[in-house]
């Protein structure tokens, strides 16, 4: 008997799906129970255990089925499933239909979660490059060498010569325990992957509201009404999210509207689809403000009580008159103004984007747009409304609230001086030694290198560089090259340092990119299903991970290998322990020391007990809700989202909701910027704007020492008395610290196919010092590129992967799924250009190396999803550079299954000017047929 299938008469199976919408009433998860499914559960707990009859396994006697809840590694979706086991074998994956984000259903990468433990492409153990050799070594020898060369670098270059580059795979207790070892390593050169999917994200919108999350949640969107999806693919970035989509269409008859440049799987379910040119965000979503202040549709009580500087906004937007909006973007007034009325005419709404909106020069302004759209709308703090921000990496949300990023310790607190003492306490060791370990005070508080651009660390003059050494020793732990822009420059930092460590369950890009002979060792780190822990997904559900087998081979859990680091570097004692004592379970007592510090988000009340009591009653939530009913979860919220501020808190589902008291998650927008505007207007919200119960009706300031008091006792004391601990503030059109864009503008993207708008909508002077490198705008925008390069050129998913692709790439199901890198090509312009489908294509940039333009050699897919002035790469393919296989640099064995050319390698220059995103989805190129 399988679990997730009930037989019927007629000996046809019946998926509880159909059940669903056979009868409404029995919900599949009330099908599920009612049909008897679990019969064979012979223990309760985490672990569960099934007998499989004799007959299902043709052995004599029933075998006894370990079953393990647990959480896909893959995406920020957050799908659990059962995982179930033999003797310490992964044998079989089983749905988790009581899981309330995904019901059971998983996608084809989720499906293939066992082959990441099981796939012969593992790494077994670690491995040197000797002599231009791969050669296996021992765990110890490995960690020697690369403890002992790393005291030489530091002895020498001092500490900011190494560059960490972590992972948003990891659990929250191993990204929290490596931005702890960065400070006590004493450098802030520490980032991840978030930096180039959606720091954009969390810069815009930490800076008009407070928090820089997604508000709602995949859920919440069965409340929403409408529903605008740009610069995201949700079938294929994160499929099982749309189920909620569907059901908002189905149930609320909600206008689903995609904006995208190219016609995505996604569109193909909208009610409406609109094709802008890449890169006009901005100007698209004042287009449609415009039109909607126009015709009188905002909310204008949320604007008068709850946003500050709409006069600031009102300027700006006189640029933006549907004709010129139209000339920029591409889309006709006509669909302008559909488009707005849509919106405006079915409230709640949702906004939901993901890398298509973020990728871009100004790609802080652009997500700092869509909240403003929202504002205007009404749609914020509000069931089916929101800014549904879909992350990447199944714990991107995670590592980012941690701090694996060069410009913050974890939870938001920044680098100041106030932040490290701060973290200090928590740490329980002396401050004065934390900042000793920096190589002087200037340093230790300001931002360092990014993800996007760490390798110039390693190439450029000191001299250039916002500190006095370069970058000698780099680690890519979790983290495939291949995920970055300009890869070709990458490769040469690659082949330039001392030390590169590739920390790993795969061999990646990393260790194969680089000519060389020796400085290189790649570690076997354990999967994220041979390890435990809790994971953030992208709505802030904070899940417990259980771990489903012991670490296969000779890999080593990611947390096992920071302590063994902090050990062999000296100051392991003063690392494996905090305020609460010493470190002795692990992971559980990293969960309770961010529980502690991490006041800012209320990432407090997330309790490990809390945690693994919400698995087991899973059942008990509300789909749309996400609110228990009954049972010891009575009036949790699935996830405990954050701020849950007490572990007696039930999370904040959404977030700026006024219309609940705060002890049931009711919140204001948060008081962060002070009470009083530079031009002396107040900050705090207007009268009768704050939560329900709330012992001060209107705005307040935030509560004095809330970010630092340890005790509780000021959460304890707010909710007391119906007030949030941040305070009840303003939403900001206006963020006058950002001088450039203290209201959001379109700019052209720097590698713009209408060099005639360019002196209009100018991009960014160039900065001298941008996360210590300089970065370069106008002295590097060339009106004449197009001239030679006509083509648009757009990056993005594959269903089938995630990110650099790594694991995904050495899984052999998803590989024969998806089993090559192609360009996707409209027909005319193939036609225009000889070429035909299945032909190998060069795509050529603007940008050159010392051999020419950077280039890849691509097969042709033609298709009509995207316009003719355009071509589309997907990004998780390597081991393949501008045409040159590189198979003879792997290891022997370890050969991926699936490889292909990296659209990173032709992706052009341009970072975001706040956070140094990289320009991914909007730049220029040409092809030839090869
Ligand atoms: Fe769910 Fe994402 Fe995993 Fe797919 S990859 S099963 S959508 S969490």
């Amino acid at each position: 008997m399988k679990l997730n299938r009930v037989k019927q008469s007629d000996g046809q199976q019946l998926n509880p799906a159909l059940m669903d919408s056979l009868n409404p009433s029995v919900s599949r998860r009330g099908f599920v129970t009612a049909a008897g499914i679990g019969v064979g559960l012979v223990a309760m707990g985490p672990s569960l255990v099934r007998e499989a009859k004799a007959a299902e396994s043709g052995a004599k006697s029933p075998r006894k089925l370990e079953q393990i809840k647990t959480i896909c590694g893959n995406c920020a979706v957050g799908c659990g499933f059962i995982a179930e086991v033999e003797n310490d074998t992964w044998v079989s994956i089983e749905p988790w239909f009581e899981h309330p984000i995904n019901l059971g259903s998983l996608c084809s990468k989720g499906a293939a979660a066992r082959e990441h433990v099981i796939s012969d492409k593992r790494l077994k153990s670690p491995m040197k490059l000797e002599g231009g050799k791969w050669k296996r070594i021992s765990w110890d020898t490995a960690m020697s060498e690369i403890t002992a060369k790393l005291q030489t670098i530091r002895k020498k270059y001092g500490p900011d010569s190494l560059m960490i580059l972590g992972s948003a795979h990891h659990n929250n207790e191993t990204a929290y325990a490596l931005r702890k070892f960065a400070a006590f390593w004493g450098s802030n050169n520490i980032d991840h992957q978030a930096r180039i999917c959606h720091s954009t994200t969390v810069a815009g919108l930490a800076n008009v509201w407070g928090y820089g999350a997604m508000t709602n949640s995949m859920n919440d969107i069965r409340n929403s009404k409408s529903v605008l999806i740009i610069g995201e693919n949700v079938c294929t970035s994160h499929p099982i999210a749309m189920q909620h989509i569907l059901t908002a269409k189905e149930e609320n008859r909600a206008q689903i509207i995609v904006v995208d440049p190219r016609f995505s799987q996604t569109a193909a379910f909208a009610n409406k689809y609109v094709r802008h040119r890449s890169g006009t965000d901005v100007a698209f979503i004042y287009g449609l403000v415009n039109i909607i202040l126009k015709n009188g549709w905002e909310d204008k009580k949320m604007i008068q009580d709850r946003t500050y500087g709409f006069s600031n906004l009102k300027e700006e937007l006189k640029r933006y008159d549907p004709e010129t909006v139209s000339d920029i973007t591409g889309v006709s007034v006509a669909d302008l103004e559909h488009t707005a009325r849509l919106l405006a005419e079915n409230t709640p709404g949702t906004v939901i984007w993901a890398m298509g909106g973020t990728q871009h020069t100004n790609g802080t302004s652009v997500t700092r747009s869509y909240c403003v759209l929202q504002l205007v709308l009404g749609n914020m703090g509000k069931p089916g409304g929101g800014t549904n921000v879909f992350r990447g990496h199944d714990n991107v949300q995670g590592a980012t609230d941690l701090g694996v990023l060069s410009n913050t310790l974890p939870g938001y607190y920044g680098l100041s001086k106030g932040a490290y003492k701060h973290w200090s306490n928590v740490w329980d060791v002396d401050n004065d030694w934390i900042n000793g370990r920096f190589a002087n005070e200037k340093i230790q508080h300001k931002v360092g290198f990014t993800v996007a651009r760490w390798y110039e660390g390693v190439l450029m003059d000191p001299k250039e560089l916002g500190q006095d050494e370069n970058v000698h020793a780099a680690f890519y732990w979790g983290h495939s090259t291949n995920s970055q822009s300009q890869l070709d420059r990458i490769k040469t930092a690659l082949d330039k340092v001392e030390l590169l460590v590739d920390i790993d369950p795969f061999v990646t890009t990393t260790s194969i990119l680089p000519d060389r002979k020796d400085g290189v060792y790649i570690l076997p780190a354990a999967t994220v299903y041979e390890q435990s822990g809790s994971v953030t997904n992208s709505n802030r559900d904070i899940q417990w991970r259980n771990q489903v087998v012991k670490p296969v081979w000779e890999s080593r859990k990611d947390l096992d290998i920071v302590i063994d680091l902090a050990e062999r570097l000296g100051f392991g004692d003063k690392f494996k322990k905090s305020k609460n004592g010493a470190w002795k379970q692990l992971p559980e007592d990293i969960t309770r020391e961010w529980n502690l510090g991490m006041r800012t988000i209320g990432m407090t009340g997330q309790t490990v007990e809390r945690m693994k009591r919400q698995q087991e009653w899973a059942h008990a939530f509300d789909l749309k809700t996400k609110i228990a009913e009954g049972g010891p979860v009575d009036g949790e919220q699935w996830g405990l989202p954050w701020p849950c501020w007490t572990d007696k808190h039930p999370g904040t589902h959404i977030l700026y909701r006024t219309s609940i008291p705060v002890a049931k998650g009711g919140l204001g927008f948060r008081a962060r910027w002070g009470v009083k505007a530079p031009d002396g207007n107040t900050l705090l919200a207007g009268k009768g704007a704050a939560p329900v119960d709330s012992s001060i009706n209107e705005g307040y300031a935030e509560m004095k020492n809330w970010k630092t008091d340890l005790t509780g006792k000021v959460f304890e004391e707010a909710i007391a008395k119906g007030l949030a601990p941040y305070g009840n503030g303003r939403a900001r059109f206006n963020v006058w610290t950002f001088k450039d864009d203290p209201v959001p503008k379109h700019r052209e993207p720097l590698h713009s196919p209408r060099p005639d708008l360019i002196t209009e909508w100018v991009t960014y002077d160039d900065v001298k010092d941008h996360y210590r490198v300089p970065t370069l705008y106008k002295s590097l925008q060339k009106a004449d590129w197009v001239k030679q390069y006509p083509l648009i050129l757009s990056t993005g998913r594959q269903v089938e992967f995630e990110g650099g692709g790594n694991s995904e790439r050495n899984c052999w199901w998803l590989v024969e799924l998806q089993p090559e890198m192609y360009m996707e090509i409209h027909p005319k312009l193939a036609n225009d250009n000889r070429i035909r489908h299945g032909d190998w294509v060069w795509v050529e940039s603007p940008e050159d190396t010392d051999s020419g333009p950077s280039r890849v050699k691509v097969k042709a897919k033609i298709t009509r999803r995207v316009s003719p002035d355009m071509v589309y790469l997907p990004f998780h393919w390597g081991g393949v550079m501008s045409g040159v296989d590189l198979s003879n640099k792997y290891p022997e064995g370890y050969l991926p299954y699936g490889m292909g050319e990296s659209a990173n390698t032709v992706t052009n220059y341009g970072y975001d000017r706040i956070t140094q995103m990289q320009e991914t989805k909007t730049g220029l190129c040409r092809i030839k047929k090869a």
